[in-house]
């Protein structure tokens, strides 16, 4: 899971900027499950890192008032990872055979596995049960018989919130036993503004508009990247100043920008090398010879590198492969079609 500053992140669904379809749907499930005195549904978040998905699971479990369990999926391998984790929900309102006794005293926490398109299908076969009917299905030995028998167990009602970013890796058995399904998109740049907004405020920096916008327009629609340069941009100030409580200023954002190295329309040396080594290769290339190429993870290419250059139209990704357009080959200026585009960083690893 990413590291993100915690100080910044909304703890109230009012505070959730953007993606209005998906909280929406948030606000009457919430208010379905509080009437009903049951849990908020078992639900699935799909969308690239940073957009808020473990940031909205946390808001659920804040608003109906349940504690919050955050793993990933990595951390579990074996039924007994599960089992522990399940002993952490509360049973309170439970007779000891597993009926309800009492509705006002359920705790259904809200457990949150990221990366769930990564827990083995072992513990996916698992999961079944548990979601539908709160019982699980565990081997334990049985000293008299010496033998490994498997029982069922209840499990007090909880929340499932399982984030991907490869939605289509879940099986589909397991996929349709969650209630809900959530795909989050990229932010316009008017909630990246306010988002940008919210967060000075809750930092307590001096930001003008001018410089707002700036960060706004390089922050690819995703609310992680634009908190990470709006921090940059303070410590540049900072730097540069040798005061706290300076304004920063579009001059300190874009001299923040150029010493990063990234351009007006927010790529990266990474991005730029990615699109380089594609302009160098005749035919379609699949993800895992370009990210060995350039040196980078096939995670952090599929999800951090190549979504934002197709959405600029840079590059196309195909079954077949990835190849450079021609609007790709035009920023890198091999190609001259009389547009105007920004000008190559110095420094960048071709
Ligand atoms: P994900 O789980 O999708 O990778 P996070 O929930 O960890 O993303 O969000 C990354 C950062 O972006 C967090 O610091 C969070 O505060 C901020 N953020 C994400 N979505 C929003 C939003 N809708 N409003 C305000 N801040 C947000």
């Amino acid at each position: 899971m990413q590291c993100d500053n915690n100080d910044i992140r909304p703890i109230t669904l009012a505070g959730f900027t953007g993606q209005r379809e998906v909280v929406d749907r948030v606000e009457n499930a919430i208010t379905a499950a509080i009437i009903k005195k049951d849990a908020f549904p078992h639900t699935i978040m799909s969308g690239p890192p940073g957009l808020g998905k473990t940031t909205l699971a946390s808001i659920i479990a804040n608003e109906m008032d349940v504690p919050l369990i955050k793993i990933m999926a990595t951390a579990i391998k074996n039924p007994s990872d599960i089992e522990s984790i399940l002993a952490k929900i509360s049973n309170s309102g439970y007779n000891t055979n597993g009926e309800i006794i009492n509705r006002d005293l359920l705790i259904p926490s809200v457990i949150f596995i990221d990366e769930i398109h990564r827990l083995p299908s072992l513990i996916t076969e698992l999961l079944h049960t548990v979601l539908e009917d709160n019982l699980i299905s565990l081997k334990k030995k049985n000293y008299e018989s010496q033998s490994n028998e498997a029982q069922e167990y209840w499990v007090p009602r909880f929340t499932l919130v399982g984030a991907t970013n490869y939605m289509g890796q879940l099986p589909k058995p397991f996929l349709d036993r969650f209630a809900l399904h959530f795909n989050f998109e990229y932010y316009s740049l008017e909630d990246i503004v306010k988002v940008l907004y919210n967060s000075s405020k809750s930092l307590g920096y001096f930001i003008n508009d001018e410089g707002i916008l700036e960060i706004a327009k390089r922050s690819r629609g995703i609310p992680r990247i634009a908190n990470r340069f709006l921090s940059l941009s303070n410590d540049y100030t900072i730097a540069k100043t040798k005061k706290l409580d300076t304004e920063i200023n579009f001059e300190f954002v874009n001299g923040m920008f150029k010493k990063e190295g990234i351009d007006e329309i927010g790529l990266d040396k990474r991005d730029r090398k990615a699109l380089y080594y594609l302009s160098t290769i005749p035919r379609p290339i699949g993800s895992k010879s370009l990210a060995q190429a350039i040196d980078e993870d096939e995670d952090t290419l599929e999800n951090s590198i190549e979504p934002y250059l197709v959405k600029l139209g840079f590059m196309v990704r195909t079954p077949q492969g990835r190849y450079i357009t021609e609007e790709g080959k035009e920023y890198l200026g091999i190609i001259n079609r009389g547009r105007l585009l920004p000008k190559k960083q110095q420094g960048d690893v071709k």
